[in-house]
């Protein structure tokens, strides 16, 4: 690309805003409401919010640790180890980032090498693949389809070369809401057993699942773990998407690594948000509530939309629910979600854009990280939808 007398040489090439942007602008022009976009329209708690103010006016404003505030970096081993089982060293094997995706970044940034390939499945959330193109490497995605989203680890064992440097999985997943299940994290642990393959695992929604189930993070199989990295999200669990923060957990040798790069893109993240989430997330019951918390906004707006034609696959986690709209229009996904933000007045997100070659599935993706009154409002419109 020519600017004036300077040439450019893109990185990314295939350019382009990505779909939440593109999503939410059509939501404001047209005044539709937001369920596109995955962010919470309540806020966070009024203690944590106090915490925060503690900190900045007690002068916790200077530079924090490389890899997060010890007494963070405690808490969170604390909670893994309850939750998962996994005992962490919080001085070695946990760093603190400016959400997840920059975990995500740095992590592919600091493994893949030019040439190197990465097996991801589509549809995968949006910054894998730049990510892993800015780091030079190539995408191999494997295709889960609409409506039971799955994986065949057979398939995937065969798509594994000698070139394969990581494995990037997400459960709870975004945006089709499914879970991975024991069995499933037990084929993956058996197929990347000794390889080189560093399995990097998204679980920024590990605090999202319903009806029953059990997270299955990569730390509750210690095999697998040895070669793992999990990656999480504050803005997730203490909705507070607006504060990128986060933070991956690993074994030491993948930690250090990643702490060498991160220091040099980032180097800390800021200081009172880590002593106020430090102090709040030590509490199991500030976050222990958030399954129940949000199935019940899952089983509003599925019981409110079951008078549309919109039929929903079932979430078990996240706070997305994927709905098929293949009785009520033809149009492509993207047509279709845009038809839904300017003639309905409710925004969502068309899968097609997780793809590299996107399958005809017929899928749009709504968010119920929102109030009661948001989620009717938005059933009421799109009760317009004709069979
Ligand atoms: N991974 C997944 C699956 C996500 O849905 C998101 C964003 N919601 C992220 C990573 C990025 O999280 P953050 O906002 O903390 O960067
Ligand atoms: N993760 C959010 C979603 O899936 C959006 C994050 C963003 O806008 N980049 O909707």
């Amino acid at each position: 690309m020519d600017m004036g007398n300077i040439s450019i040489h893109s990185k990314l090439p295939a350019g382009g805003t990505n779909i939440f942007t593109i999503m939410s602008k059509l939501a404001t022009e047209h005044k539709a409401i937001n369920l596109g976009q995955g962010f919470p329209d309540f806020e966070c708690d009024e203690k944590l919010k106090k915490l925060v103010s503690k900190y900045v006016t007690e002068g916790k404003n200077q530079y924090a640790p490389l890899a997060g505030l010890p007494k963070l970096n405690q808490t969170l081993s604390t909670k893994m180890e309850r939750l998962y089982g996994m005992p962490i060293d919080p001085n070695a094997q946990i760093c603190v980032t400016a959400g997840a995706t920059q975990a995500l970044y740095t992590a592919i940034m600091t493994f893949v090498q030019p040439g190197d390939e990465v097996i991801i499945f589509e549809p995968a959330y949006d910054c894998y693949t730049p990510q892993i193109k800015l780091a030079g490497g190539t995408v191999k995605p494997y295709q889960m389809t609409y409506p039971d989203y799955g994986i065949d680890w057979n398939q995937v064992k065969d798509m594994i070369s000698d070139n394969t440097r990581m494995i990037i999985i997400n459960t709870p997943h975004n945006p089709s809401g499914t879970i991975l299940t024991q069995t499933d994290m037990q084929a993956l642990e058996e197929i990347v057993s000794g390889t080189n393959i560093i399995v990097l695992s998204d679980e920024v929604y590990e605090h999202l699942i319903y009806d029953g189930e059990e997270h299955q993070s990569v730390m509750r199989f210690p095999k697998l773990f040895e070669q793992s990295m999990a990656v999480y999200s504050f803005g997730k669990t203490l909705h507070a998407t607006g504060w990128k923060m986060g933070y991956v957990v690993g074994p030491e040798y993948l930690i250090s690594e990643f702490k060498s790069v991160h220091q040099w893109n980032v180097f800390c993240t800021n200081s009172f948000v880590q002593f106020a989430i430090a102090d709040y997330l030590a509490e199991p019951k500030n976050y222990g509530y958030l399954p129940h918390f949000f199935e019940k906004k899952r089983d509003t707006i599925n019981s409110l939309l079951a008078e549309t034609p919109l039929i929903p696959k079932v979430a078990k986690g996240t706070y997305f629910q994927a709905y098929s709209y293949e009785s009520v229009s033809d149009k492509s996904d993207l047509e279709f979600a845009k038809y839904l933000t300017a003639e309905i007045g409710v925004a969502a997100i068309p899968m097609s854009p997780f793809y590299t070659n996107a399958p005809d599935d017929k899928v749009i993706r709504l968010c119920f990280a929102k109030e009661e009154k948001t989620i009717e409002a938005a059933a009421e419109r799109l009760m317009k939808l004709k069979r």
